[in-house]
């Protein structure tokens, strides 16, 4: 192929788990090639979170935040990955995002020289270390900026990575050796000019983010949709827990997309209710609007299923606009640019899918089982959710296994395992310009249906009715995918089709109930 380059180490997504991977190789000597389908960081699951991310309460060992983590993962976290994240999470931050890279978190009312720790619901004590409430936004700009200035990174953007190049599917070069499977980088679409290229690569590793979008209502952004599972799964990768998907009770339902309302708008006494001003909470749970994230997010699904309305209110007006507009600043201003003043309107809210506890299943270094492929962050399965995620735990996973896959795979480069670049078939390229209003319309399908079918209560019935329409449309795409010029949106159509599949067949094995996988049967 001629429109092919060469790189020691490929990694496909610029959120923390691919800005940490390429960090930690570039320090150890490597050439990386960093790509990003973004043209900036607002494409990103990490510019969004809010929250905070884990660092260590006063005086902490990390056998707490060990049983913390194993109590929200409802029996399917893994013992090993929580203890890896807890002994050298906290040790990570201060070296790289406090120390290094001088990230600015919020510092401690109480005491002097400290960052202020806060808490959320499932932790037993205050460690999570925050920036306002753009935590997410603070990191992954400073990062960056930091990643793009390294003379070892070279920094793709507006670039889409199509498939990953296995040998055994896309080299030319003829044999009758058998060939373990292993990656060896991307095919990869220039949205500028609409070619593709490939990059080779000793080691890749996928760091692609969530899959949020396949969903109708979602906290995601638009790209969350689910490239890299697809990706490694046609590659021949084992993908694990993808069921587990966790929704979030309260989204601000506006016509641009869901913006996550935080969890402490409820905490701090905002009230759940119907179209008139009904509290209905207490249906569900004695503890009304104040339920646990879960059963809220199904509360909330319920009433609006049976009541046909398109969305439920969260009323918090009764506190001091002073008093909100201090607390709330983030929230506040985004409802105001949707029209929506807090203070004196309740907000309209969906629950939103939200974060993916499963993924491409790795171990400690993030290996999957291809050879030369990791993968980290949202997109991969390290075992430490179990069946439901730990808040703020995400971001430090990016951070923890986002640093071990680059180290490990600069090692392997370091070390001189046998590699040679294989010559790769050139693309072939459609013309037939793809119809949007197709595209839009099959997204809408996947949309509704994994929504309704395969959202926050399932069941037999409903998967059932999911698996038919989806085998169908996914036939329609295969076939418009080969047909159509190549573009960013068939690209992610494609993903989105086989990701939502993924999910479903994984629902429909798994007959319990359990963390964030509810079935009605
Ligand atoms: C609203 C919200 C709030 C959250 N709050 C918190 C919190 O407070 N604390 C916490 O710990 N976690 C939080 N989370 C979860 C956390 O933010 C994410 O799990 C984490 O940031 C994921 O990082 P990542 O690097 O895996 O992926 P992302 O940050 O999503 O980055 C994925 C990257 O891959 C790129 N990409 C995708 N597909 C392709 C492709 N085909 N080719 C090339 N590039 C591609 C994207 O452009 C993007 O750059 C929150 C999430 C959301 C949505």
């Amino acid at each position: 192929m001629n429109n092919s380059t060469q790189t020691d180490i490929l990694v496909i997504g610029s959120g923390l788990g691919g800005l940490a991977a390429a960090w930690r190789a570039a320090k150890q000597g490597c050439e990386v090639t960093l790509l990003t389908r973004a043209s900036n960081p607002e494409d990103s699951n990490t510019y969004r979170a809010q929250g905070g991310i884990i660092y260590r309460g006063r005086g902490e060992r990390p056998e707490e935040l060990v049983a913390d983590i194993l109590s929200a993962g409802a029996g399917l976290s893994s013992p090993e990955a929580a203890a890896l994240l807890s002994h050298e999470g906290p040790r990570l931050v201060k070296e790289i995002l406090i120390d290094e890279l001088q990230v600015p978190f919020d510092p401690s009312p109480k005491f002097p020289g400290e960052l202020d720790l806060t808490k959320e619901a499932g932790h037993s004590i205050p460690r999570i270390i925050h920036f306002k409430d753009r935590t997410g936004y603070s990191i992954e700009r400073a990062f960056f900026e930091r990643v793009k200035a390294h003379p070892k990174i070279k920094v793709i953007a507006n670039a889409t990575a199509v498939d990953l190049l296995t040998p055994s599917h896309h080299s030319t070069e003829p044999t009758d050796v058998y060939r373990p499977l292993s990656c060896v980088g991307a095919y990869v679409l220039d949205q500028t000019d609409g070619k593709i290229f490939s990059i080779l690569a000793k080691e890749t590793i996928l760091a692609s983010g969530g899959l949020g979008s396949v969903f109708l209502h979602t906290t995601n952004p638009p790209g969350a949709r689910g490239d890299g599972i697809a990706m490694a799964y046609r590659a021949g990768a084992r993908c694990i827990n993808l069921q587990y998907i966790q929704f979030h009770p309260t989204a601000l339902l506006a016509p641009d997309g869901c913006f996550l309302i935080s969890e402490t708008v409820r905490g701090e006494g905002g009230r759940v209710v119907d179209r008139h001003g009904n509290e209905f909470m207490q249906k569900f749970h004695p503890a009304g609007s104040l339920a646990p994230r879960d059963v809220a997010a199904r509360a909330i699904y319920q009433t609006m299923l049976e009541s046909g309305e398109p969305c439920v209110y969260l009323d918090i007006t009764h506190k001091p606009a002073d008093q909100l507009r201090e607390r709330f600043p983030g929230i506040y201003a985004v409802c105001i640019e949707r029209g929506i003043d807090m203070t004196r309107e309740p907000i309209p809210v969906v629950p939103a899918a939200h974060y993916s506890c499963g993924g491409i299943a790795t171990d400690d270094a993030g290996r999957t089982t291809v050879d030369r492929l990791r993968a980290v962050g949202e997109v991969a399965c390290t075992g430490l959710h179990g069946a439901n995620r730990l808040a703020s735990t995400s971001l430090l996973e990016c951070l923890v296994w986002g640093t071990r896959a680059g180290a490990g795979a600069a090692e392997r480069v370091a070390r001189g395992d046998r590699f040679y670049f294989p010559q790769v078939a050139d693309w072939r390229y459609e013309n037939e310009p793809a119809d949007p209003a197709l595209i839009s319309q099959d997204w809408l399908t996947i949309q509704q249906t994994m929504w309704n079918y395969v959202g926050l209560i399932r069941s037999e019935k409903r998967l059932n009715r999911a698996m038919r329409v989806l085998r169908e449309l996914d036939l329609e795409i295969a076939r418009f995918y080969e047909k159509c010029e190549i573009s960013d949106s068939i690209i992610g159509l494609r993903n989105g089709i086989l990701t939502a599949l993924l999910i479903l067949e994984e629902a429909d094995q798994a007959r319990e109930s359990r963390g964030c996988h509810y079935r009605i049967d």
